[in-house]
């Protein structure tokens, strides 16, 4: 895979300051597929100064000339559609129809929903005899991860741009030649020198630099909750602002009047979807106890025909990580249903689709994210219990409810401790913000709610108005 050997800092590829460079294998056959540099403090400085003096004319730009910026770059996402998924195939792994659809299909969506945000968005209102100013917060630092590694990044990148700030990436270790592809479109676009700029590197080092860095304004962080704590931690010690995407063990609460075949089968694609890297993942299913068994019966049966079809998870560290998990779950005493530790493969870092029953709420398989394949499926007596078995880890980042009529599944909905919940399937929508109650973060992404977090007020005071 071709890939850069320099970063994209004000406009141009540049030579990286350091010798080190970062091997991205494929997680299918375990080879390498490309080296891009680590940066340095060196590199994460230099681009973070291209941002600020590219800040105050792109903050000055007409949202029209942003929306029309960004329409450009949907178009360059577009165009280059079939590289971009080839490049997530194979980074990550995932089949190619899956690539196409969702790790490209959904940024484009995203990327036009803020074009059309950034010409209709009121950056200006009234109120008595005041005129509020909504302005750029400034030069955001983004730090993504691997699992969704365009969507992560334009979910960041098309917010902070609409709302006219500037910007210096840090993408994932794993993915990055899908951020040089990311960049080249930027570039394609037309958006001045400056304006978006790409350090490749490791988390620790460039990652850790850019949360750091004064001239950073504000570090917007998708990732695990250990690192994103630390963020918040250094981010709050500057009195900088942060917006935190995290982890999730959501809920997916089947209430007794639900049609449990349909519940069951969404719930099971949901999980096992992007080989249950997602943050969002329904991982805990919640049947009542009348219809128990045949809910494990459905559920074991569509896992099983996941078989071939999910791809690997995404480095060695991770399949090892989740195996440890199903390990444990069947240390813990939950009946494994389907699946198991045993990798499917010799080669690639594949796990199999894994259901496990009789998982009760204090297990570790019921309380901490796996990041993998596996589902846990939990039995509860009544609405109390189930409504506190699903409130009932430190997360809060999504949730499904399913029952006969939507008047009950909201109901129910408007009890938990989540910021998004499906409803009887719900169905995507670029626009509803998104994000955790909880540990599972800090601000939301998408939408107007997503425009918001790279902005901040500015009142000015009439005598008359
Ligand atoms: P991670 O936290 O290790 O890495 C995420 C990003 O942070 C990477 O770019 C990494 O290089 C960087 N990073 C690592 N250490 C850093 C440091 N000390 N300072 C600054 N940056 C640092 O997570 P991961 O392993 O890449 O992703 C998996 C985890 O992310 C999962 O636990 C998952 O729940 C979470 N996640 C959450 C969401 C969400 O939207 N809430 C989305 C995807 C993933």
């Amino acid at each position: 895979m071709q890939a850069h050997d320099g970063m994209y800092i004000d406009g141009a590829w540049r030579a990286a300051t350091g010798p080190d460079v970062i091997e991205v294998v494929n997680p299918v056959d375990e080879q390498v597929i490309g080296r891009v540099p680590a940066g340095t403090v060196e590199d994460i400085d230099a681009a973070v100064r291209a941002a600020r003096a590219a800040l105050p004319a792109w903050a000055a730009t007409a949202p029209a000339e942003r929306a029309a910026r960004l329409t450009a770059l949907r178009d360059a996402l577009v165009a280059r559609k079939d590289e971009i998924a080839g490049t997530v195939t194979a980074e990550l792994g995932s089949p190619p129809s899956f690539s196409q659809s969702v790790h490209v299909g959904l940024p484009i969506l995203v990327t036009g929903s803020y074009a059309e945000l950034a010409a209709t968005h009121a950056f200006q209102e009234e109120a008595g005899n005041s005129v509020i100013h909504h302005e750029p917060v400034g030069v955001v630092g983004a730090i993504t991860p691997w699992n969704y590694p365009l969507h992560q990044i334009v979910a960041k990148v098309a917010p902070a741009l609409a709302a006219g700030c500037t910007v210096v990436l840090k993408p994932a270790e794993d993915t990055p030649l899908t951020a040089q592809s990311f960049a080249e479109a930027v570039h394609d676009a037309g958006v001045p020198a400056g304006v978006f700029n790409l350090v490749t590197g490791l988390g620790p080092v460039a990652g850790q630099a850019l949360a750091e860095h004064e001239g950073v304004d504000m570090v917007s962080f998708t990732g695990s909750t250990a690192v994103g704590k630390r963020i918040g931690a250094t981010a709050g010690a500057a009195v900088k602002k942060v917006a935190l995407e995290l982890g999730g063990k959501s809920a997916n609460v089947i209430l007794p009047s639900a049609d449990l075949a349909k519940a069951v089968n969404v719930g099971v694609a949901n999980v096992m979807s992007n080989s249950g890297q997602t943050c969002s993942a329904w991982t805990r299913m919640l049947v009542h106890r009348d219809r128990y068994e045949e809910a494990v019966g459905l559920a074991a049966a569509a896992a099983g025909k996941y078989g071939d079809r999910i791809g690997p998870v995404v480095n060695a560290k991770q399949q090892a990580r989740v195996r440890g998990y199903i390990e444990k779950g069947v240390a813990e005493g939950a009946r494994l249903v389907t699946g198991g530790p045993e990798s499917p493969h010799e080669r690639g870092y594949f796990v199999r689709p894994t259901v496990f029953a009789d998982v009760t709420p204090e297990m570790t398989i019921a309380q901490e994210e796996i990041f993998g394949p596996v589902l846990s499926i939990l039995r509860y007596e009544d609405e109390e219990d189930a409504l506190r078995i699903a409130n009932g880890t430190v997360y809060g980042l999504a949730g499904a409810v399913w029952a006969g009529d939507d008047a009950e599944a909201v109901a129910f909905a408007r009890k938990l401790e989540t910021g998004q919940v499906d409803i009887n399937g719900g169905r995507f929508n670029p626009l509803a913000p998104f994000g955790g109650y909880k540990q599972s973060g800090v601000g939301r992404e998408l939408g107007a709610h997503g425009l918001a977090e790279y902005l901040q007020t500015k009142s000015l005071q009439f005598q008359e108005r």
